[in-house]
Parts: structure tokens; C-alpha cells; sequence
């Protein structure tokens, strides 16, 4: 039996980057003058605006080190229902990236998640969003609405809480991975297997 194809992002689906890229600056900046704590509730902005002592470019930067890879942990619950849906689907990582970033990200997936998950890294010099991913007949999952409103996949969800770039509307919310895994597999048993 062919599996549905599931495309999945990485950053703020699989993984809590926003957690991992905070905990850098409060170590890191901790002596500059006008440090303040930042917590990763704090954060409603794409570029860390307020993280006030960093420019964007040491956040282009943290992104691009082994050592935010080390930071990051999973978003809850991600893991284990990550392993449940390989059953069901043909699981792919679609994740956007300058090249440091999107060779640490495969070899991440590999060591913390499985070989048998696909990653196709989009590159962001040549890509503004992930249309050069062919999901036809997939389903896709990723926390930025852009992503969403510009694929071709035949089922999309935005996942995660509400921030500026997901207000949109029109895709089902999955707050949570308990919740996305009912969407899934109710998505499964409703139209895939009565195909
Ligand atoms: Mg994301």
C-alpha cells in the first residue's frame, strides 16, 4: 500500500527554535548594557525584535551554528507521535535555509529523528517560499501561512499558537501535536484509505 505524503517544516513545528534561538541571547548577552531577560513567550516578532542588545545578523548567524542545534528540542509531544505517523505516512521535512543551516538541520533529523524521514532543504537565496516542493495529493504542515497559501499540496494545516505570520485565515489551527496527530489520522482513515 502506497503511504499518503506528509510534509512537515521544521522550525516552530518539529522543533522549538524560538526556545533554542532565546536561550543563546540571554547566555550571550547577558553582560551588555540594557540586557534584559528575554522568555520565549515574550517573542511576537519573525526577527527577534526583542532581544533589544542583538542585530538580525547574529540571529542570521545563530541559526547557521552547531550550537543552536544543540539548544533545540523537540516541541512537545513532537517525537513520539513523529514515530506513529511513519507508520501511516511517507514523512518528508520541508525546511527553508542558508546552506550551513540546512546541512546541520539533516544531519539533526537523521541523529534525533530517524533515516527514514526525507529532508528537502529549500535554499533562501533562491527560494522565498517552499512552491519549488512538488506535494501534489500531500498534505502539508508549517507554522508560517506564506508557505501554506503558495504550495500545491491538497491538504494544508497551521500549526502552532497565534503570531503575526499565521494569523491568516483559512487553514485549520493544530495547536498541538496531539491535536495535529487527531487531524492526521482522522485525514487518513476519512480520505486516503477510501481512495
Ligand atoms: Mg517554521
Amino acid at each position: 500500500m502506497v503511504k499518503p505524503k506528509l510534509f512537515l517544516d521544521f522550525d516552530g513545528v518539529i522543533v522549538d527554535t524560538i526556545t533554542a534561538i532565546v536561550d543563546l541571547y540571554n547566555e550571550d548577552f547577558l553582560k551588555y548594557s540594557g540586557f534584559k531577560k528575554v522568555l520565549p513567550s515574550e517573542i511576537n516578532s519573525w526577527s527577534f525584535e526583542e532581544c533589544k542588545c542583538a542585530s538580525s545578523e547574529i540571529f542570521d548567524f545563530y541559526f547557521n551554528t552547531p550550537r543552536f542545534f544543540n539548544h533545540l528540542k523537540f516541541m512537545e509531544n513532537a517525537e513520539s507521535l513523529l514515530w506513529l505517523l511513519m507508520y501511516d505516512f511517507d514523512v518528508y521535512v520541508v525546511s527553508h535555509g542558508h546552506t550551513p543551516n540546512l546541512n546541520l538541520k539533516s544531519e539533526w533529523i537523521y541523529n534525533h529523528i530517524s533515516k527514514d524521514i526525507k529532508f528537502i532543504g529549500v535554499d533562501l537565496d533562491k527560494h522565498k517560499d517552499k512552491s519549488c516542493v512538488d506535494m501534489t495529493d500531500g498534505i502539508f504542515i508549517d507554522d508560517c501561512a506564506n508557505n501554506l497559501k503558495t504550495s500545491n499540496a491538497t491538504y494544508k494545516f497551521v500549526f502552532g499558537e497565534e503570531y503575526p505570520w499565521n494569523k491568516e485565515y483559512g487553514y485549520i489551527r493544530c495547536i498541538s501535536w496531539i491535536d495535529l496527530y487527531k487531524e492526521l489520522i482522522y485525514l487518513n482513515s476519512m480520505v486516503y484509505q477510501k481512495e
